[in-house]
């Protein structure tokens, strides 16, 4: 039977699953003009029995653009703790980006890896939240004065009150395990534990100030159109009534 790897949340570790179920989709992706193709995954874990699904990505074509082989990325758990999804359209594409590698290094217990992608979240999150949008225009196109390093954007977003206090110390302590993790003449080590706690924190503050801030501003909305006054039957048909029935 074949086997795939993947990581095991119970045994945090790497294991051989055996591959008893599969489902793929390949083909030709007309709007994009290259072929696809996605695989997902199930088996157990030999150590502990945990059912596990991953999903596998083909990364090159056997025959498309003189390859010879098909390519497949290495498989990447969804099932149990799948990735983690957020339902705000405003996250920007920086902070999902960092956050996807920072999942893959800790599936693989590259703790420092996944610690620098978590302070490379926390730092898009401080640009796009601190800078104006004509800022974040000439940031993009390399002509921005203003560049919010991690230490200030975490300062900036304690002060303009976009954090309490609690989301402050917790920045505080991923911005030491960034720096730990970040320079290479320390000889520090990250527990998986440790990244574990920070990824959460990460999480905790994107859901704060994106999610839970459209969460509110919908609900807010929802109150005020409910305080509003309804108009009258007469006021609604207005338009539609003839002249005389007004
Ligand atoms: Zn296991």
């Amino acid at each position: 039977m074949p086997t795939f790897i993947v990581d095991c949340p119970t045994c945090k570790a790497k294991v051989a699953a055996e591959e008893t179920g599969r489902a793929e989709d390949t083909g030709f992706d007309d709007e994009a003009g290259e072929p696809y193709g996605w695989r997902l995954l199930v088996g157990k874990c030999p150590r502990c029995n945990t059912p596990l699904a991953a999903q596998s990505r083909q990364l090159r074509f056997e025959g498309w653009e003189g390859e010879d082989d098909d390519v497949w990325s290495d498989a990447v758990r969804v099932h149990p703790k799948p990735p983690k999804t957020f339902s705000s359209f405003r996250i920007p594409h920086s902070v999902t980006a960092s956050l996807t590698e920072a999942d893959i290094a800790l599936q693989g217990n590259a703790n420092l890896a996944a610690c620098v992608m978590f302070g490379r979240a926390l730092e898009a999150l401080c640009r796009d939240v601190l800078l104006t949008t004509e800022e974040k225009k000439a940031a993009l196109a390399g002509t921005g004065k203003k560049k919010i390093m991690l230490a200030e954007g975490i300062k900036q977003l304690r002060e303009k009150n976009f954090i309490d206090s609690r989301l402050f110390d917790w920045s505080q302590h991923l911005h030491a395990f960034r720096n730990l993790a970040a320079h290479p003449d320390s000889d520090a080590t990250i527990t998986r534990q440790d990244a574990e706690d920070l990824q959460a924190f990460v999480y905790a503050i994107i859901e704060y100030i994106y999610d839970l801030a459209d969460r509110y501003e919908e609900f807010r909305e929802r109150q005020s159109a409910r305080k509003r006054p309804r108009p009258s039957a007469a006021e609604m048909f207005a338009s539609v009534l003839p002249k005389d029935r007004k």
